[in-house]
């Protein structure tokens, strides 16, 4: 994909982030606007636009993403009381950078899963 995406620039280091692990195969940085005290992005090196089409074209490349997410978690110390890891996926998941990234949220009590009741 190169430089038509933000994250591939990330990966290839045209862009800075705070990077807080890497593997041969993923990337986990901070989320520039932090919506939770901790809020770290993983995501494949390998250009993927949403966690569908990773899942469905490598799925050992999507279990790295995993794996980096909770290595990450427990390097931050939240296995004890618990986080949130989300995909954004597509208009309706509200994503906005269309490579595919894991949310991983904690540090405090997350509140309800939908901001909304939608019913
Ligand atoms: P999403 O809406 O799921 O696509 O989330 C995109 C996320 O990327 C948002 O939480 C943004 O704050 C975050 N973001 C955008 N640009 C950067 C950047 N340069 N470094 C780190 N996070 C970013």
């Amino acid at each position: 994909m190169g430089s038509d995406c933000l994250f591939c620039r990330i990966v290839a280091g045209e862009i800075p982030a705070t990077v807080v692990r890497e593997t041969d195969t993923t990337l986990a940085f901070r989320d520039i606007d932090p919506k939770a005290p901790v809020h770290v992005l993983v995501i494949p090196k390998e250009h993927y636009a949403d966690v569908a089409t990773l899942a469905q074209g490598d799925p050992t490349l999507a279990a790295d993403v995993l794996a980096t997410s909770a290595a990450v978690a427990e390097d931050e110390g939240l296995l004890g009381d618990g986080f949130r890891l989300m995909f954004n996926t597509g208009a309706y998941g509200g994503q906005e950078v269309f490579h595919v990234h894991a949310h991983l949220l904690g540090g405090a009590p997350l509140g309800p899963m939908l901001a909304r009741d939608l019913g």
